[in-house]
C-alpha cells in the first residue's frame, strides 16, 4: 500500500496542492487523477513516484518511509510513465522492453526465459508484436505511447503511475488501453494511478478518483465522486452537463 500523510506538494515554498490527513492507495485499483490544467496532477504524480516536490508530509510504502528504500527497491515497487519523449530513439521496441527488466536480471543483465515470456505476452496484449523490431524513433506518437506503457507493465512493479497515458491515442485506443489497464490491475493485484483529461473514460472505468481543485486533493471511490456534484464544481460551464445515470456528458 502507498500511504500519504498530510501531504503538501509544490515548488520551493509554493504549495501547488495539499491534503490534510491520510490518503491510501490500495492494491488492485485503477485510479484516475483529474483536475483543471495546472492544478498539480503531474506534480502530485512525481511526488508519489519519486518523493520529488514534497514540501511537507510523508510518503510511505508498505508502512516504511519512502526515503528508507534503496533506488533498486523502489524500482521494483513503483514505475512512472511520463509524457516526455526522453529515451533512446535508436533502440527497437523489443530492446526497450528488455531494458525495463533490468531490476530483475543478473549483474550482466542477461534475461531469463521468464523475462522473455513476460515481454512476449505484453507485446501481444498491447498489439505491438508487429512493431517489435521497429526503432522507437520511427514510431507514431500513439504507437510510442503504447510502447512506453507496455514498458512499465514489463517492469512489473506493484504500482504504475502514468501521466496522461491516452493523450496521443484515438478514441478506440484510449478505451482499449484503459480497459486493458483496468483488467490488468484487477487480475494481477496491481494498481495504476493515471492523470487524465478524459473525464468520461475516467468515470466509466476507474475504481477511484483523486481530484485536485483549488489546491485541495480529494480521494473518493468513483461512485461516491459521481454522486457528489464535485465534477460540476471542478469543471464549471453552462454548456456542459454530466449525466450520472448514463456516465455521459451533454453539450448545449
Ligand atoms: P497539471 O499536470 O495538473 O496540468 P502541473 O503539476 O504541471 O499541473 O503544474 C501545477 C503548477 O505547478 C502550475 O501552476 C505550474 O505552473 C507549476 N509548476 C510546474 N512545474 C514547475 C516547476 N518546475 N517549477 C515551478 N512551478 C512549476
Ligand atoms: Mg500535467
Amino acid at each position: 500500500m502507498i500511504q500519504l500523510e498530510n501531504i503538501q506538494v509544490g515548488y520551493g515554498h509554493c504549495v501547488v496542492a495539499q491534503m490534510e490527513g491520510d490518503l491510501a492507495f490500495a492494491k488492485a485499483k485503477l485510479i484516475a487523477i483529474i483536475g483543471p490544467n495546472g492544478s498539480g496532477k503531474s506534480t502530485f504524480l512525481r511526488a508519489v513516484a519519486s518523493g520529488q516536490h514534497i514540501i511537507d508530509g510523508t510518503v510511505k510504502l508498505e508502512d516504511k518511509n519512502w526515503n528508507d528504500y534503496s533506488a533498486e527497491e523502489r524500482s521494483r515497487f513503483i514505475s512512472i510513465v511520463l509524457t516526455e519523449r526522453a529515451f533512446s530513439y535508436f533502440l527497437s521496441v523489443r530492446e526497450l522492453l528488455e531494458l525495463s527488466r533490468a531490476p530483475y536480471t543478473n549483474y550482466i543483465g542477461k534475461l531469463a526465459d521468464e523475462d522473455h515470456a513476460i515481454i512476449n505476452k505484453t507485446l501481444e496484449s498491447f498489439d505491438l508484436k508487429s512493431l517489435e523490431k521497429r526503432k522507437a524513433g520511427t514510431l507514431s506518437d500513439g504507437q510510442l505511447q503504447r510502447v512506453l506503457i507496455a514498458r512499465a507493465i514489463v517492469q512489473d512493479t506493484q504500482y504504475i503511475l502514468m501521466d496522461e497515458p491516452t493523450s496521443h491515442l484515438d478514441i478506440n485506443h484510449k478505451a482499449d488501453l484503459l480497459v486493458l489497464l483496468r483488467d490488468y490491475c484487477h487480475k494481477n493485484n496491481k494498481t495504476v494511478i493515471f492523470a487524465t483529461h478524459e473525464l468520461q473514460l475516467a468515470m466509466a472505468l476507474s475504481d477511484e478518483i483523486v481530484s485536485i481543485h483549488h489546491r485541495n486533493i480529494k480521494h473518493n471511490s468513483t461512485q461516491d465522486f459521481m454522486n457528489s456534484n464535485e465534477l460540476q464544481k471542478i469543471f464549471p460551464s453552462p454548456h456542459v452537463n454530466f449525466d450520472k445515470g448514463k456516465v455521459d456528458f451533454r453539450f448545449e
